[in-house]
């Protein structure tokens, strides 16, 4: 039997000159390039200008090279952010020519010009935003090629993954510690259903070395070209992200993470469905496949062209390491990328009406329930909540979420952990000692003490006793409308508490001081941030007649205030002059803290100090019920004044793991970045949405952490409050979720899960349009 591959051309560079001149009337210098069925030649002409010269395998069919040439004008005049090749015209003005081989076969001949770039392959490390720019490209390449169509497409080839089967029948000649691995991957292929894919005429070979980076200065490196349209095939359109999957993840550390990065900037750009994600993976793996099943079957016919084995061991290598993964994790993993809820299959639901009525009979009516007709919601991905009938809506305020709903590297530390063991911190624990140098190392070298707890609460609550046990003094300092928690003595230095409904009001023990808002407040100028901290002082005397200041406590931007950024040198000369009267200053960074503020991963870096104590919750976990403080060695060793200090969950293994993971997401997905940039462009849109419509009164904020002020008159600035309550429930209506804060809610708070993108800050954007107007 000859293969394909035995009856690729076989011209010598003097040939290839010889047709230049001949067909194409150009004078060139030739070198060969490498090519798995065909040849290929790299010519030269004088003037510098590179072409491509491909001679086709004889068995290739003429109408399929005209297909070829055809989607790459179609794609040419698309608005693709790549470049395509131009196709020369031979001598007579036609696209191919038949040129004899010196093994006297008639192939066909093309001219396309060169196109310049690194391959992929060689442009290592493939950072997050080189994958990106991946995903970008082939999504606007799927997304044009769905308009094309051509006869010769529909054929019957080797390397189309619908196809296979043809391959899977070389799985014989490889060892069977081999076939053994790939076997499963193959039977996975069998179950495709693919009625429920989209076909489309697909590239079909986005492989590492098809694949052309270049790099410009402003912006970086990015994927600029995609080249050889020779394995172009009608075929699943989702197969041509998994061909690229498969070389995507040779050689990378956390292959899946790699792809993921490439499918979520696909998903931005021509979306996936359902059915295509769920096979996303089994395809990648497939494309594996039929690159070992082939490969081996091209050595046993042609033992000397090496281009067949070109990935051969880095492909093993990555199947060796697919096989070891749970089947369903990259999907999972894919799911989280595109925003799709990760686990696919639903529990059955109640009635939304009837378990209303059940939650009003069992839970008490002090726990609100959000909207008109509360919301049910059953799934979340990303920055998305799905309700019980499958809707989707924007997530803009959960600030717990911080990393993504649901998000798989979060949970599988949680369910393994989990699964290993979970006990409390009176024995030696790796992940406890680990988790605690990794938060430290985010803080100034002064916090370099750790105590674990399970929420925001218990975090402030811990971090009062810790100030009495160190300043041996009983009041605290706090700023009006301030949250610091729900237990009683967090409920006595919270005025957003105490002095609003059914508060007890202040005690006498409790010293307020006025909220340093520069929109509304009393000094807004320049130096509003002294003015404001003279209140604090001011705090002082009446604290000094009870036996001084124990802590001033703060949160690092004001969220139940309405989202109050802090004046600048704010903290700073608060922090001096209580200090200086012998308190201790807590930032309390449950809300604002994890790379929230974008520019600093801290919100109190933002004003130039070091707090004595930083409080943590919400964030830390990302859901998980977990807190800290970090404090100093000195208060620390105050604190331990004989009393043991003990608390069941406070630092259990699975708290530490989520942690860790919590912490390894920011980094690795770069997030406090995202949160400057996508925040910084959410702030900006918003300030020109400002521009049009008198309603909005202020936008303020810092990074993803943005508040806006609503008002009837901005002269007057009489807070829109009944406004604010109908902009979130119009909202609501528009898929995107929303919340009010403030003392007169009438802030419209923004403080989504801190994967928000461009495209969700422009969704937001236009929804919000379409209310106020
Ligand atoms: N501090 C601040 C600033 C908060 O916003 C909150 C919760 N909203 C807390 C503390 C209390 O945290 P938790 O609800 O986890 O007890």
């Amino acid at each position: 039997m000859t293969t394909v591959v035995q009856k690729a051309p076989r011209l010598t560079i003097d040939g290839a000159i010889r047709i230049a001149a001949e067909v194409y009337g150009l004078q060139v210098s030739a070198t060969a390039l490498p090519s798995e069925r065909d040849q290929n030649f790299l010519l030269e002409i004088s003037t510098g200008e590179k072409f491509v010269l491909k001679i086709a395998n004889a068995d290739e069919d003429p109408q399929f090279l005209d297909c070829q040439n055809q989607l790459i004008r179609f794609l040419a005049a698309a608005k693709i952010d790549l470049e395509f090749p131009r196709i020369v015209e031979t001598i007579a003005g036609a696209d191919l020519a038949s040129v004899t081989g010196d093994d006297s076969r008639a192939h066909s001949a093309r001219l396309l010009t060169w196109v310049d770039g690194a391959c992929f392959a060689a442009a290592k490390p493939h950072d997050r935003k080189l994958l990106a720019s991946l995903g970008r490209a082939l999504g606007q390449m799927d997304r044009a090629s769905a308009n094309f169509a051509h006869p010769a497409a529909r054929r019957v080839f080797h390397w189309d993954l619908c196809n296979a089967a043809e391959a899977r029948t070389s799985i014989d000649l490889l060892p069977d510690s081999r076939r053994r691995i790939i076997e499963p991957f193959f039977a996975a292929w069998e179950k495709i259903d693919w009625r429920s894919l989209r076909f489309s005429v697909i590239h079909n070979d986005a492989n590492d070395y098809n694949v052309l980076v270049s790099t410009d200065e402003k912006s970086g490196r990015r994927v600029s070209a995609i080249i050889d349209y020779g394995d172009v095939v009608y075929s699943a359109t989702v197969g041509n992200l998994a061909v690229a999957l498969a070389y995507v993840m040779l050689d990378e550390p956390d292959p899946i993470q790699a792809a993921a990065q490439v499918v979520s900037a696909y998903h931005e750009q021509f979306p996936l469905t359902e059915s295509e994600i769920d096979v996303l993976y089994t395809l990648t793996v497939t494309r594996l496949c039929l690159s070992v099943c082939i490969a081996a079957q091209q050595t046993r016919d042609v033992p000397e062209n090496e281009y067949l084995n070109i990935s051969n061991a880095q492909v093993w290598s990555l199947v060796e390491k697919l096989q070891h993964l749970p089947f369903d994790w990259p999907t999972r993993v894919f799911r989280f990328a595109a925003g799709m809820p990760v686990v696919s299959d639903q529990p059955a639901h109640t009635q939304s009406d009837s378990l209303l009525a059940r939650r009003k009979r069992t839970l008490g009516p002090s726990l609100s329930v959000s909207y008109k007709s509360p919301l049910h919601i059953v799934s979340g991905s990303r920055q998305f909540l799905f309700d019980v009938c499958g809707r989707r809506y924007l997530d803009c305020v959960n600030n717990v979420a911080h990393v993504g709903h649901s998000h798989p590297y979060v949970v599988r530390a949680v369910t393994e952990q989990m699964a290993r063991l979970n006990t409390n911190t009176r024995y030696l624990h790796e992940l406890l000692i680990e988790y605690s140098e990794r938060l430290t190392a985010t803080l100034p070298e002064e916090l370099s003490v750790v105590f674990l707890v399970n929420s925001g609460s218990e975090a402030n609550e811990l971090a009062l006793r810790m100030a009495r046990a160190y300043t041996k003094r009983n009041d605290v300092i706090v700023v009006d409308c301030a949250y610091h928690g729900n237990t009683s003595a967090m409920i006595d230095i919270s005025p957003y508490k105490f002095d609003g409904p059914g508060g007890h009001g202040r005690r006498a023990w409790v010293h307020q001081v006025t909220l340093p808002d520069i929109y509304r407040g009393a000094h807004r100028g320049e130096d509003a941030g002294t003015r404001y901290a003279e209140a604090v002082s001011d705090a002082l005397r009446p604290a000094e007649v009870n036996g001084g200041v124990a802590a001033f406590f703060c949160e690092s931007a004001v969220s139940c205030g309405g989202q109050i950024i802090l004046p600048a040198g704010y903290l700073r000369e608060a922090f001096a002059a209580v200090r200086a009267a012998g308190g201790i200053c807590v930032a309390d960074e449950v809300q604002t803290g994890f790379g929230r503020a974008g520019s600093h991963f801290w919100m109190f870096e933002t004003q130039g100090v070091t707090p004595d104590i930083v409080t943590l919750g919400k964030p830390i976990g990302n859901g998980h019920p977990l807190g800290a403080v970090v404090t100093t060695p000195e208060i620390a060793a105050a604190f331990a004044n004989g009393m043991e200090y003990f608390n069941t969950f406070g630092g259990n293994p699975v708290s530490c793991a989520v942690g860790l993971a919590v912490l390894d997401v920011i980094r690795d997905e770069e997030l406090q970045q995202n949160a400057r940039e996508v925040g910084g462009y959410l702030k900006d849109a918003l300030n020109q949405m400002k521009s049009r419509h008198s309603l909005i009164g202020d936008v303020r904020g810092q990074g993803l952490f943005l508040g806006i002020e609503l008002v009837r008159d901005r002269q007057t600035r009489e807070p829109a409050d009944r406004e604010a309550a109908r902009l979130i429930e119009q909202m609501r209506k528009r898929g995107v979720l929303l919340s009010t804060d403030g003392p007169f809610h009438n802030v419209i708070k923004i403080k989504p899960p801190i994967v928000f993108s461009r495209r969700d800050a422009d969704e937001l954007i236009s929804q919000m349009e379409i209310v106020l107007d």
